[in-house]
Formats: structure tokens, C-alpha cells, sequence
């Protein structure tokens, strides 16, 4: 009889393989709860223990859970499209189809990516070498900036402007850093210190791997940390950027140009193609008044290793198998405590919905979309707002004025279901089936090139940020619109075969988790037009933070790991938007099934099944690691709290489980914003 080890072995090697069609999951699974656990006392475990048992983390995963396990299975289902479409004959295949599967076949050719070693990027390291002084360091970063994705020294973009709704303008943002955000530079802490050395280990290696010799390689990595210590430095806190006032400050192109003698940004500005702009948003003017001290300041030797650092950085993953398992042993296993790389199938499959993502969307959504499931969600998404209106209507704490503009934002607020309405145009992006490093380096071109011609013109309201297989969704305040890809509408999270209690507890409560960020503590400064305004009297906007006080102060108490909490000003508009999301949902529900008998299933009443639906959307596990990174840089509270900590505030559940007062899932003091 095979021994535990070899069953869970043979149970991988039979999972890994390309999916026809994707795998049922129900909404509520019943074998994923624990009922010998109170749900009063701690409702996740009781809704999740049975999941949390059977789905230990896989040693290519930082972190696994239901959302985690439905993407992967889309993933599964995404390999299996493109391996039949780079297959096919030529004259059998979609323009989408051609291109996303070329694109895939060229990356599985494992052998093709060995030989070609570090070859790929032996052009721009050249042009690195052949750098002779600070003032050409423009150019070559517009050069770089292109078709090198991460913000090497900063970022560059189009995004729309908050003063004049509708228009894209030039957005200049921090960046430079190599490691996940500024404080994991300055924290004095044992295990900052700790992943500080690493890195700077990390960065030394890569150097080397790249043709720089030992000694200067040493020096060059201390160098790294001398520039990013002090970008980090003069960077705002991830908490901080949530201040859209903040990260606002338009800038003429006049003013950069004679701010600077270090860097040319006429150059920078003119060699990146972009339309010519009078004036750009500078997000962090602080962190642009260092980057320019910091190029006066080192020699240029230092600036060279940097940014041969930061192009090394950057293609690791797509080169050969050294440079892959270097950038894993430091980003995926001493960073975030992966055990093992994912395989190339799964990589292969992520690069190409990131590079290619809308020719695979449209492939991913002839196969899973129906036309029931987007008029459910349509449905759905309007009982949502029809809530959101009658509770913004009762809200006794809100003036008039302050009521009707809110009134306002929420009737303009558009959303997206599914899929784009127009799928993106890809024929400018040659694929070939045996380069892949030219196929990245040429769609990252198409994609950069593509945001930076917006600047100047009118914001497109039909483009997507997200793929159409992500499971995921999202609220974008300067568009006031929400959008809801395929992925995310598919079971365990909706799952039309059953009940309308456990969708509405999951899906319900997503949609009005997106819908609430139109109004959460970042959201609530943007008009109905999406227009950085304030539309509240100042007593409004006191309440509002008085009530956004009270939740931050029940979760700054909780734990995310050993002596972490949960980084409650960081994770406040998540948590506004999770207690919004599932008060709107129950209303929701209510309208969806009112005036019909509903009968109790699994056990369960329909009330229990709404929140049981509800938690099962949150099951999840994290390795130490991955928790730590998060606390520090995740705006979501972990899964636990997303449960345990909002039941709390909400009576409903306390009635459906006829918990008692003093026990944890019953609110001492409840927290209620709208
Ligand atoms: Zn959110």
C-alpha cells in the first residue's frame, strides 16, 4: 500500500494537468464547515475548518484559499485552451487565438529559453556599460522605461486627472525600490534586518550571474542599498498613498526641467514618445526631490550597477533557469516562504493573460460565460445600488446637502460585467513561436506605448484594469464604475444552481464591497463625476471619520502574526468597504426573495446560509512569511478578521445563530458607517 507522502504525490501529478472544462464547487459547501466549533464564538472556523483541514498550502503557493483554488483551476482551464491553440493549423485560428497561443507555445519551449542564457538582455546592458555620463542617464531610462516592466527609479504613466473628469493626463510616481514597499528599508526590527541582509545577499548574486566579477559585485549591491535606502526613505507609507489629496499635486514640465540639473527630464520626456504635456502630476514630490540628490550625489559607477540591477531584476523570470531560481530564492521562498517555483505551465499561463490578457479573455469567456449568469449579476448589481440608496435615505446622521449629493455619486456610478465590450487590438504586437524574451519585451512595448499615447485625450470608459479570468473585481473612484471579469462570477463565488442565500452572502456581498469604496474613507473624496471634490459639509465629514474611528479601532486590536497587528489605517477602506458590503448584500437578498418561503438546506436556515456563503468566500491559509509582507503592504485585513472581526458589527448575524451577548461574535460596541 503506498504511504500517505506518495498518495498526496500522485494526487498533485494527476491535478496538474490542463482542464477541459472547470471542476463544480458548490456555493456552500457543507463539507467545508466544522460544526463542532460555536459559530458565536469564532464563525470562520466554524464556516471554514473543514476547508482549512483538506486544502494545505501547496509548496509552489505562498498562501491558498478559495479564491486562490478558483484562479488556479481558471488557470488550468486557460492551459488547456492555449495548448489547442497553438496546436491548430493557422488557418483554423482566431487572431486571439494566434497570438495568445503562439505566445504560450514560445514561452513551454524550456529548451529554446536555456540557450538563449541571458541573451535577451544583453543589448541593454550594453547600453548600461556604455553609459559615459549622469546627463545621458535620461534617455537611456525613457529606452529602459519601455520595455522593462518595475519602475526602475520611478514610474511613468497615464492615468485620469482628478481635476477635469474625463481627460488622462501624465502621472510621475515613486518607484526605484527592489524590495515590496518603503518601510521594509527603515523598520528596525529582527526580521527587517533580516530580509535587508538577504536582499542585499540577493542583489549581489544577481549582479555576479550577470558578468559582474566578485569583489564588485559586493561593492555594487552596497551601492543598490545606499541609492534605495535613501528613495525609500523620502517615500510615503503605503497607508499614506491612500490620500488622494496627497499624492495630487499637478507640476508644470517647466518647473521639472529647472528643478533638475541631475536628471533631463525634457529628454526623459521627449525619448519616451509620449504627447507632449504642459504639466504632470508628480505623486510624491518629496521622493523626486531625493531622487534628484541622490544623482547628484553617487558616481556614476553606483547608477550603472543600479540599473543593471534593476534590468536583472526584472526579466530573472523570463530568462534561463539560474537567473529564475536566484530571483525565486530570494522573492518567492525567503520573502514570502514558498517552498518550491510554480511550474512553467502555470507561469507560461499568467505571463501570457498579463501580456496578452484580452486575446485570452476573449478565449476564457467563449467557454464559461453564459448569458444566465451576467442578467443575475446584472440583477444583483441593481438590488445592490437600490440598497445603497434607501440606506444613504435613512441615514440619520447625514445633512441634506451632503445626502443629495451622495444620492448623486451613487446614481452615477456605471459597472462592467463579464468581459470588455470591445476586446483590445493585439495585431501591433509580434509573436513569434520561438523568441519568447522578444515576445515579452515587444508586448510590454505595445502596452506602455498604448497608456502613454492616452496622455492628453479623453479617458476610455470601456477599458478594463483587470483580465477576464481574474477572479477578482474592483471600484475605480475617477470613473465612479465598478467591474465585475467572468472569473469572479463563476462557482464557489456564484453559483446559480443553488439557493439565492449563499450567492448573495458571497457575490452580493463583493458587489457591495466594490460599490462602498465609491464611499469609502478615499473614495468619499471624489465626486459623481470623479472629480477630487469635497462635497461634504465639514459636519458631515467629521461623523464620517468619528465612524470610521470606531472600526479602525476594533481592528488595530488584531493579530495578523506573533507580536504583528492588523496595520488598521492601512486596511481601513477594505474594512469600510467589508462591513458596507454585507449589510448591502442582506438588504439585497431580502428584496431578491421577498414574499417567498424559504426552507432551511444542509442544516442550515436561509439566514445561516447567507453568512455561512458569506465566510466561505474568505477560507484561506498563509504561510508566516506571507503574512508579515502583508501587514505591511496589503490594504485587506487577513481572512480571519474579514470574518471574525465583521460579524461583530453586524446584528443580523448575531439573530441568525441566536448567539448570546458577551460572546465574540456579538459586538460589545458596533461599529456602522452607512
Ligand atoms: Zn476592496
Amino acid at each position: 500500500m503506498p504511504c500517505a507522502g506518495v498518495l498526496l504525490a500522485l494526487a498533485l501529478l494527476a491535478a496538474d494537468r490542463p482542464l477541459e472544462a472547470l471542476p463544480y464547487t458548490p456555493g456552500l459547501d457543507p463539507e467545508a464547515m466544522d460544526r463542532s466549533v460555536d459559530p458565536c464564538v469564532d464563525f470562520y472556523a466554524y464556516a471554514c475548518g473543514g476547508w482549512l483541514r483538506r486544502n494545505p498550502i501547496p509548496p509552489d503557493q505562498t498562501s491558498w484559499s478559495v479564491h486562490q483554488k478558483a484562479a488556479t483551476q481558471n488557470l488550468r482551464l486557460l492551459w488547456g485552451l492555449l495548448e489547442r491553440a497553438a496546436a491548430k493549423p493557422d488557418g483554423e485560428r482566431t487572431p486571439a487565438e494566434r497570438k495568445a497561443g503562439d505566445f504560450f507555445h514560445a514561452c513551454m519551449d524550456e529548451k529554446a529559453v536555456e540557450a538563449a542564457g541571458a541573451k535577451p538582455i544583453g543589448a541593454d546592458l550594453a547600453a548600461i556599460d556604455a553609459l559615459g555620463s549622469r546627463a545621458e542617464m535620461a534617455r537611456l531610462v525613457a529606452r529602459l522605461h519601455l520595455h522593462v516592466d518595475g519602475g526602475m527609479l520611478f514610474g511613468f504613466g497615464s492615468e485620469p486627472s482628478q481635476a477635469d473628469a474625463g481627460v488622462e493626463v501624465a502621472w510621475l510616481s515613486a518607484g526605484g525600490l527592489g524590495l515590496p514597499d518603503r518601510n521594509h528599508y527603515v523598520k528596525g526590527d529582527a526580521r527587517s534586518r533580516e530580509i535587508r541582509s538577504a536582499y542585499q545577499a540577493h542583489v549581489e548574486q544577481a549582479l555576479r550571474l550577470s558578468g559582474v566579477p566578485g569583489t564588485r559585485a559586493a561593492a555594487g549591491a552596497r551601492a543598490v542599498m545606499r541609492i534605495e535606502t535613501a528613495l525609500a526613505r523620502a517615500s510615503l507609507t503605503v497607508a499614506e498613498k491612500r490620500d488622494p489629496r496627497r499624492i495630487w499635486n499637478p507640476t508644470p514640465v517647466a518647473e521639472l526641467r529647472t528643478g533638475s540639473r541631475a536628471f533631463r527630464w525634457d529628454e526623459y520626456l521627449a525619448a519616451t514618445g509620449a504627447p507632449p504635456s504642459a504639466w504632470v502630476n508628480v505623486t510624491e514630490p518629496a521622493f523626486l526631490a531625493a531622487l534628484e540628490r541622490q544623482l547628484a550625489r553617487e558616481p556614476l559607477s553606483a547608477w550603472k550597477t543600479y540599473l543593471r540591477w534593476h534590468l536583472v531584476q526584472a526579466w530573472a523570470p523570463y530568462l534561463s533557469s539560474p537567473f529564475q531560481e536566484v530571483d525565486f530564492a530570494f522573492y518567492g521562498a525567503k520573502l514570502r516562504g514558498a517552498r518550491e517555483i510554480e511550474p512553467r505551465w502555470k507561469r507560461c499561463v499568467q505571463w501570457t493573460d498579463a501580456e496578452l490578457g484580452e486575446a485570452l479573455g476573449e478565449m476564457f469567456v467563449a467557454r464559461v460565460l453564459s448569458p444566465e449568469v451576467k442578467a443575475d449579476a446584472e440583477a444583483m448589481v441593481k438590488r445592490v445600488q437600490a440598497a445603497m440608496g434607501a440606506r444613504i435615505e435613512r441615514l440619520e446622521w447625514m445633512s441634506p446637502e451632503t445626502r443629495r449629493a451622495a444620492r448623486e455619486k451613487l446614481s452615477a456610478m456605471r459597472h462592467m460585467i463579464g468581459h470588455p465590450a470591445a476586446w483590445r487590438d493585439y495585431s501591433a504586437v509580434a509573436v513569434a513561436r520561438d523568441n519568447f524574451a522578444g515576445n515579452v519585451a515587444r508586448a510590454t512595448a505595445f502596452e506602455t506605448r498604448r497608456h502613454l499615447a492616452k496622455i492628453g485625450g479623453p479617458v476610455d470608459r470601456t477599458e478594463w484594469e483587470l483580465t477576464p479570468p481574474s477572479v477578482d473585481a474592483y471600484y475605480d473612484a475617477s470613473r465612479n464604475e465598478m467591474v465585475f471579469p467572468a472569473g469572479v462570477l463563476l462557482p464557489p463565488h456564484w453559483d446559480p444552481g443553488l439557493d439565492l442565500a449563499p450567492g448573495y452572502g458571497n457575490t452580493g456581498a463583493m458587489v457591495g464591497h466594490e460599490l462602498a469604496h465609491g464611499f469609502d474613507d478615499e473614495g468619499r473624496h471624489f465626486d459623481a463625476r470623479g472629480i477630487l471634490r469635497d462635497w461634504w459639509t465639514p459636519a458631515d465629514a467629521k461623523e464620517f471619520e468619528r465612524r470610521a474611528r470606531c472600526l479602525a479601532g476594533q481592528y488595530a486590536k488584531y493579530t495578523v502574526v506573533d507580536d504583528v497587528k492588523v496595520d488598521a489605517w492601512l486596511t481601513l477602506d477594505e474594512d469600510i468597504a467589508d462591513l458596507a458590503g454585507i449589510l448591502l448584500a442582506w438588504d439585497a437578498w431580502q428584496m431578491a426573495t421577498s414574499g417567498q418561503a424559504l426552507e432551511p438546506r444542509d442544516g442550515l436556515t436561509p439566514e445561516q446560509r447567507f453568512f455561512v456563503g458569506h465566510a466561505q468566500w474568505a477560507c484561506a491559509s498563509e504561510r508566516p512569511e506571507e503574512l508579515r509582507l502583508r501587514a505591511q503592504t496589503d490594504p485587506h485585513s487577513p481572512p480571519v478578521w474579514r470574518v471574525n472581526g465583521l460579524m461583530p458589527n453586524v446584528p443580523a448575524f448575531a439573530r441568525a445563530f441566536a448567539c448570546r451577548e458577551g460572546q465574540p461574535m456579538v459586538g460589545k460596541q458596533v461599529c456602522r458607517i452607512w
